[in-house]
């Protein structure tokens, strides 16, 4: 089976379809110049010979009818004249009379017959017909006997003969041009399989350095020259392993950092479990208060958790959204009243702001999951007194557009960059405080390209920061 594999791929290589179009492109025309000039000699040939054997005839014609041969056939000179014509020519000559009867023939079989073949009678119409029997080997003519001056036919001559000489030499000729072309069909095979291996040179190598990167004997660059066509090859190969492994590296720092994430809640956890046993009589109030920290790093740990479901959800490639037309107004409406109660715990003014009443096709959960996100930011990282929230809803006839802008503690230049990152956190500890994992934002990005829409982020540190959102109104699949 696998040798069956084998054989087909050496029939598919570029290699062998090189060498295949070398061959071809070498033989067809050497075959075609071969067939069409034995022809063309054969060709010539046959009308030279024919020329030659009119011309005679011709000068015998006018003989013929100036001593009236025809009617008494006693002229001795052109009896030898036609004998000898006939000899040279290894021919038959046979001379045809008005009444279409052979008067003379110099092979002797037909003299007294009567002939009315279609070239003696289209001669006595004026007309000279040859023939060239290819398989056989001869070559017929029948001409027209004319008196000098006039037109009237008075006789004909048939003139058969052999076309020996004609295919003797064609055959020397064709057998010349058969071994020419074997010694060129040799140099051809030769140099399409040369050529072909030359080509497939520089493909070879590139193959082989992937090999030995594959097997990991070489961790540089790949860099095969020889070709642009592999330079450029060995050039894209080496921009998609750098992307892989910056796609390892974060997968892999992904990893670690859920890892981290969800051990710190569980060593907490066993720290207040351990300092709760090693004291033999610990009062009821500190396993209370022992127990509801480790309530609180179960609860944290059940978010991360909640958290990183949504991101996986939330994945381009996995997620399929469930597309309906919404409210916007309302759907707004609907997140900033559950919000509502969070704000007015902290202090922070909720206000919502519609231009227009907006329709749009969108995800309600996955979307609502990331305007949520935006909206507990902006009122987690908000000051003390005196913060508010502004949410404003617009739209044009393509796109409708979200700002959540707050007056809060702002976020550093340096970390605007890296806030939409999985776990990323300005400051590790006052998230944590406030109960962040660092994934929402993450999660906010990728529903919103989920919706093929787009998020840009504006902030002061210790001013205010605004998120903008803009999310076409037709879902784009
Ligand atoms: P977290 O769970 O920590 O809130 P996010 O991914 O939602 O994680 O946000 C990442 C970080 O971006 C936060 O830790 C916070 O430092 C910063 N951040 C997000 N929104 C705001 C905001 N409105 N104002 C100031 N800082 C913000």
């Amino acid at each position: 089976m696998s040798k069956i594999r084998k054989e087909k791929s050496k029939f598919n290589s570029i290699q062998f379809r090189v060498f295949l179009l070398i061959l071809l492109f070498g033989l067809i025309p050497m075959f075609a110049v071969r067939i069409v000039v034995l022809r063309s000699f054969e060709e010539r040939e046959v009308a030279a010979k024919n020329q030659e054997i009119s011309n005679q005839s011709k000068i015998l014609a006018t003989q013929i009818a100036a001593s009236d041969y025809l009617n008494n056939l006693d002229s001795e000179v052109i009896d030898a004249q036609i004998n000898q014509l006939s000899n040279v020519y290894d021919g038959r000559i046979m001379l045809i009379d008005s009444t279409f009867t052979i008067v003379k023939d110099t092979y002797k079989m037909d003299e007294g017959k009567v002939i009315t073949s279609q070239e003696v009678v289209s001669s006595f119409r004026g007309e000279t017909n040859s023939r060239y029997d290819r398989e056989y080997g001869f070559l017929e003519m029948t001409l027209p006997i004319t008196n000098p001056g006039q037109k009237d036919v008075i006789g004909v001559f048939a003139i058969n003969m052999s076309a020996d000489t004609i295919m003797a030499n064609r055959d020397f000729y064709r057998n010349r041009a058969n071994v020419c072309l074997i010694i060129l069909t040799i140099l051809v095979f030769f140099g399409a399989a040369g050529s072909s291996e030359l080509i497939i040179v520089p493909l070879k190598k590139l193959r082989f350095a992937l090999e030995q990167k594959k097997h990991g004997l070489v961790d540089e660059e790949i860099h095969v020259g020889g070709s642009s066509e592999t330079e450029i090859l060995s050039n894209e190969i080496n921009a998609l392993v750098a992307d892989m492994k910056l796609v390892d590296a974060s997968r892999q720092e992904f990893v670690s950092n859920v890892s981290h994430e969800l051990k710190t809640p569980i060593t907490s956890m066993k720290v207040l479990a351990d300092s709760l046993l090693s004291q033999e009589d610990a009062p009821a109030e500190l396993y209370r208060e022992f127990m509801e920290d480790i309530a609180n790093e179960v609860e944290r740990e059940s978010k991360i958790i909640d958290d990183l479901l949504s991101l996986v959800k939330m994945d381009k490639q996995a997620a399929k959204p469930t597309i309906t037309l919404v409210n916007i107004n309302e759907f707004l409406e609907t997140i900033l009243k559950r919000i509502q109660p969070i704000a007015e715990k902290a202090g922070v003014e909720l206000v919502l702001e519609s231009f227009r009443p907006v329709s749009a096709e969108i995800d309600e959960v996955k979307l609502s999951l990331a305007i949520s996100n935006l909206v507990e930011n902006a009122v987690k990282y908000n000051k003390e007194g005196g913060g508010w929230v502004h949410v404003t809803l617009n739209a044009d006839h393509q796109f409708f557009y979200l700002t959540v802008e707050d007056n809060g503690i702002g976020i550093p230049e340096d970390s605007i960059e890296r806030i939409f990152e999985r776990f990323y956190r300005v400051d590790k500890s006052h998230s944590r405080e406030i109960g962040g994992t660092g994934l929402g934002l993450a999660i906010t990005r990728n529903s919103i390209l989920l919706h093929r829409g787009a998020i840009k982020v504006h902030s002061e540190l210790g001013v205010g920061t605004t998120f903008s959102v803009r999310i076409p109104l037709n879902y784009i699949s």
